[in-house]
């Protein structure tokens, strides 16, 4: 940002610190599977493809598209938009069986992303498995992968608390092989900035080709620690995002927050267009059926909303005075709503901008008037709204399938 009455602390983290940018940040977005993953959350083939499009359109760099192992109707719907043709790069989810990699064959997507636990809780405790079997059987599966023409990201589950030897030995499988790249995980979402920095900085010393960063955010870091990998280094990196953040338990890192911290805090040249979020945001907001809290960074109703005195004050003269986002970048608009908060000086703008003239007595006069209707209304509002959120979560509750009725339905099938 140059603009010589503010001091900009992320130009100094690049430029003072001479950390190196990466060479290239890939958007990776993971809307239509992590995003499904969401407890309850189930989209349609045509809501899917909609929400591909989109993606496309925004300029996505690579998107899942699917987990065809899991349903024929999920196979035919990730084959459905692999034939679009939509100029992403197309990955697919499988676990380490060859039968789930034969049905990312048979839709023919270009990234086979492999569920691989890396940590030794999941490998061993749940795969039941040991690392030297377990080496053997992944470099097979990788081989077997390549040799169908289909990339493989070695998707490392719970990589974020692996032994770095095990991690390591992992990665060696992929090191002379083209089409190979790491996905790291933090499966529990427990990095920090910090440690997420450490990692990918260990990871480093013994991996050049492109990292993937799929980060959760059971913490609220999910953002913050895959932005980490901005500043530590040269390489290539795919930051894998979902639209409003949604994702298994807590969600993962936001498509929005992302894509406009690098674009406007980083200064980072990426191709999506920061335009589109909003739209983005909507679709998902309706398909998934999970609203957006008005104080959501970057698509929240209230980003560009202003009410309290000083700060409309600020905005009036500067608009940089109290909004860190350019407003054109997201193609939002500015309100100013009136309130509690309110000052006069902008229900004397708002009065002048009509023609009307308005002495300071008077000012002062309508100002107090403008607050006590908001307070009288905003208590009948809350009983209102109060109403509406707590049928909201009831009705959440609604969606889910819950053990009672998988209970009728093997009596059923059962005929008990
Ligand atoms: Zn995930």
């Amino acid at each position: 940002m140059n603009n010589p009455l503010v001091h900009d602390y992320v130009r100094d983290t690049i430029d003072l610190k001479k950390a190196n940018m990466p060479e290239s940040i890939y958007i990776l977005d993971a809307t239509l599977t992590e995003g499904e993953q969401t407890s309850g959350v189930v989209f349609s083939s045509d809501e899917k493809l909609e929400m591909a499009r989109k993606l496309a359109e925004a300029g996505v760099d690579a998107a899942y598209v699917g987990f065809p192992a899991v349903s024929k109707e999920e196979k035919s719907t990730t084959k459905r938009i692999i034939g679009e043709g939509l100029g992403f790069e197309s990955w697919g989810l499988c676990r380490v069986l060859k039968e789930d990699i034969d049905e990312l064959i048979d839709v023919d997507c270009d990234m086979a992303s492999f569920i691989a636990p890396a940590s030794r809780l999941h490998y061993q405790k749940r795969l039941k498995t040991n690392l030297d079997d377990y080496l053997i059987r992944l470099e097979e599966l990788t081989t077997y992968t390549l040799e169908h023409g289909i990339g493989v990201s070695l998707g490392l589950e719970d990589a974020s608390r692996a032994e770095m030897d095990d991690v390591k030995k992992i990665a060696k499988i992929g090191e002379d092989k083209e089409k190979v790249n790491l996905l790291i995980t933090d499966t529990v979402g427990t990095f920090t900035p910090a440690s997420a920095r450490y990692f990918i900085d260990e990871l480093r010393k013994f991996w050049s080709k492109p990292i993937a960063l799929h980060f959760h955010d059971d913490f609220g870091m999910a953002t913050a620690n895959t932005l980490t990998a901005v500043e530590s280094g040269q390489g290539e990196y795919y930051f894998y995002v979902t639209v409003n953040g949604i994702g298994e338990r807590c969600g993962a890192a936001s498509l929005e927050e992302t894509c406009t911290a690098l674009k406007v805090l980083y200064g980072y040249d990426i191709k999506f267009d920061l335009t589109k979020l909003m739209e983005l945001s909507k679709l998902v907001e309706k398909y998934s059926s999970i609203p957006v809290i008005p104080p959501k960074a970057i698509v929240g109703l209230n980003a560009f909303t202003h009410e309290t005195g000083p700060h409309v004050h600020g905005i009036l003269i500067d608009p940089l005075t109290y909004e860190r986002i350019p407003i054109d970048t997201l193609a939002r608009k500015r309100r100013f709503v009136f309130g509690k908060h309110t000052g006069a000086s902008l229900i004397k703008k708002v009065l002048e901008d009509r023609g009307i003239q308005v002495d300071k007595e008077s000012l002062e006069i309508i100002l107090q008037k403008v607050k006590e209707k908001h307070e009288k209304k905003d208590a009948a509002w809350k009983i209102e709204n109060n109403k509406i959120i707590e049928n909201y979560h009831q009705s959440v509750e609604k969606r889910f399938t819950l053990e009672n009725e998988v209970v009728e339905i093997a009596k059923k099938v059962l005929k008990l």
